[in-house]
């Protein structure tokens, strides 16, 4: 199972889904580095407990991936810090809720850049250095909502749409090199991206938290339960090992039985 000497880089990780993966991507082994936004305290706080704990190395970039130089910057401090990646995850990701109509052309551009051409743009930029070394694996953290949409999220829909069709171009592209590209979908994770989501409901409709939160999965995920992000790390580990060599282009959702309906 050890990934013992990987390289990997985790995008949108010192928060959620991301912090929860590259945490059990240190624990197999891998040298990690993270990125997205924080205080700076905590996050050297995270680095040092990653790495004490496991004995491997971890970097921090601060890379802002809305923009292509923000991508670029991101992947050449993993090859100066790192020297390489074996592992890409690409999982940065932010929401916005509106009726098309009154959606805010900013925030379309926003969401368009940072959940679909940033994937793009680390995928463009990691895949000669994966084929060259003849082994690789890239798993797109995208969504249910990659397969199926909800009314007022239609730059996210479009987005989480768009990586499904990335994911398979590349792992079609990469299919005898040596690399694997899969996408994850989950449906309702517990992190600060879908807490802000239930304090909109709970205000919104005058209802306590938890009383929102129950509401929220009684309309989409029939197993009524939040997935943990421990369990979308844990999918991703194993996407890394040898028995999913042969795994490629594949959308796996982790969603309750949400798309199942
Ligand atoms: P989160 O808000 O907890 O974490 C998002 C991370 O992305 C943070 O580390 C943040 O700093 C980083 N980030 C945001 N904008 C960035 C930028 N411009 N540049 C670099 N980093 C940036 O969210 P999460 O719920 O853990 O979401 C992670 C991924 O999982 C997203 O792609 C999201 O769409 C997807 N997802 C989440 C859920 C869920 O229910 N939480 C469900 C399906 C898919």
């Amino acid at each position: 199972m050890s990934l013992h000497g990987k390289k990997a880089l985790v995008t949108g990780s010192t928060s959620g889904i991301g912090l929860s993966v590259a945490t059990a991507l240190a624990e197999q082994g891998c040298d990690v580095m993270i990125n997205g936004f924080g205080e700076a305290g905590a996050i050297k706080t995270l680095m040092q407990d990653l790495s004490s704990k496991n004995r491997v190395k971890v970097h921090y970039s601060p890379a802002d991936l809305s923009t292509v130089a923000g991508v670029a910057s991101l992947m050449s401090e993993a090859q100066a810090k790192l020297g390489g990646v074996d592992i890409l995850v690409n999982n940065a990701g932010i929401q916005h809720t509106s009726p098309i109509e009154d959606f805010p052309p900013e925030r379309w551009d926003a969401i368009i850049a940072i959940n679909l051409s940033a994937v793009f743009h680390a995928v463009r930029l990691a895949v000669s250095g994966m084929k060259q070394s003849g082994w690789g694996r890239i798993i797109n953290i995208a969504s249910t909502h990659g397969l199926v949409a909800s009314p007022f999220k239609s730059a996210y829909v479009a987005a989480k749409h768009g990586v499904l069709g990335l994911t398979k171009v590349t792992a079609l592209e990469l299919a005898t090199s040596g690399v694997t590209c899969n996408a994850i979908c989950p449906g309702w994770v517990r992190t600060p991206l879908v807490e802000r989501q239930i304090e909109a409901r709970a205000k919104e409709r005058g209802l306590p938290l938890e009383q929102a939160a129950v509401e929220l999965l009684a309309e989409k995920q029939p197993s009524q339960r939040f997935t943990q992000p421990s369990d979308i790390a844990a999918l991703t580990v194993f996407l890394c090992t040898e028995a999913a060599a042969n795994m490629t282009g594949t959308a796996l959702p982790v969603d309750g039985a949400w798309t199942a309906q």
